[in-house]
């Protein structure tokens, strides 16, 4: 496919790759060499310009300082084996990013700018997609509310960025989580479906709790009852019972995860039973108690599936099998990346290739 207008860019004339140890990179350590930037004024997006990645001069009075009007989105590029690269799951990637937007009362940014803007920025950082397996440039859009005035108020002016930088996939050994029965993520009509910047402010401080008595993460219940699994830190929750894979239907308290919905849509491809419904803390104690559960895991773009080791409820440390390549999700988890790399057909139209 042709790249539709230029965008207009500035390159930088000091490359930073040189920089970057695959072998011991970590994720976020690194930034690539450009980023994008389209600002809002007067009700319209102006023409998004590509740049050196470099620091933002902001107002301290600008909105999103203060009352927190910032939207993001988590998405990679791979590396396939010929030379090409894919963008995985652009158009979801974009729907969540306009509901995220919209709840959160902020402009919409238009699909054109969204996605010519991926395109063209990846295309001039190609040579940051590495080509490790496993690795992938992690790609970060966000907008903020720019707008200074320090009065409550709805922003009129945002900034929408996108950076990207390389990854390796992050945790591989099996994670330790507690079911959190005080503290809640997300409630009814919140904003839980949104990827905007407060829901993880606010879900470090019981994160860091749960750390002090040395699980990894919370597996957040919800906000009526405290009784119902919702999702595994900031990653969808799946739990594999009696050969199904069951997971948390989706709600207004549960971030619609694109790796969530790819998986599924794999298992149903593969008649793998898939049940969507509410997963109660004393379910998986009777599964547990049964031992009909043999894998639970948080799913989500950076780790695709983050294997859970230990789930403490009810007072008990409850184990899990050993996971490995005979698992279910392991065998998904697989099916994805050979989808993404180019090894297995994309019949469901997820790649973008540039
Ligand atoms: C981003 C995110 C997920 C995972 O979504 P993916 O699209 O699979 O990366 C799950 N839960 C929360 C709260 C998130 O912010």
């Amino acid at each position: 496919m042709e790249l539709t207008t230029k965008i207009p860019t500035r390159r930088t004339s000091q490359s930073k790759i040189k920089e970057v140890n695959s072998s011991t990179l970590k994720f976020g350590d690194f930034v690539s060499d450009h980023m994008l930037i389209c600002d809002y004024k007067n009700g319209e997006w102006m023409q998004p310009h590509i740049m050196p990645f470099a620091n933002l001069s902001l107002s301290p009075a600008a909105l999103a300082l203060h009352y927190g009007q910032t939207v993001f989105e988590g998405m990679k590029a791979f590396y396939m084996t010929n030379s090409k690269i894919n963008i995985f799951r652009i158009a979801k990637h974009y729907d969540r990013f306009v509901k995220s937007l919209d709840r959160m009362a902020m402009a919409i940014v238009p699909e054109e700018i969204f996605t010519e803007g991926l395109r063209q920025l990846i295309d001039l950082d190609r040579a940051w997609v590495p080509k490790e397996k496993d690795h992938a440039l992690y790609i970060r859009p966000f907008v903020i509310a720019t707008e200074s005035r320090f009065g409550v108020k709805i922003s009129e002016e945002y900034r929408f960025i996108i950076f990207t930088g390389p990854v390796p996939i992050a945790y591989t050994r099996p994670i330790k989580v507690k079911v959190e029965t005080k503290y809640v993520r997300a409630a009814k009509g919140g904003t839980g479906f949104a990827k905007c910047g407060g829901n993880y402010g606010g879900s470090y401080y019981p994160t860091q709790l749960a750390r002090k008595e040395g699980y990894d993460q919370v597996l957040w219940t919800d906000s009526k009852e405290n009784k119902y699994i919702e999702e595994s830190g900031m990653m969808n929750a799946m739990f594999v019972v009696d050969g199904t894979i069951v997971t948390p239907p989706l709600s207004d308290s549960i971030l619609d995860g694109i790796t969530r919905d790819s998986l599924l849509t794999l298992a149903r491809d593969n008649g793998i039973p898939v049940s969507e419904r509410p997963v109660s803390i004393d379910d998986l104690e009777t599964a547990f108690r049964n031992q009909t559960i043999t894998e639970a895991a948080g799913i989500g773009t950076a780790a695709v599936v983050a294997p859970i080791g230990i789930i403490h409820l009810n007072e008990i440390d409850f184990h899990l099998p050993e996971y490995g390549p005979e698992n279910v999700l392991y065998k998904l988890k697989q099916q994805l990346e050979s989808i993404r790399t180019g090894h297995l057909a994309d019949v469901h139209e997820w790649n973008c290739i540039i």
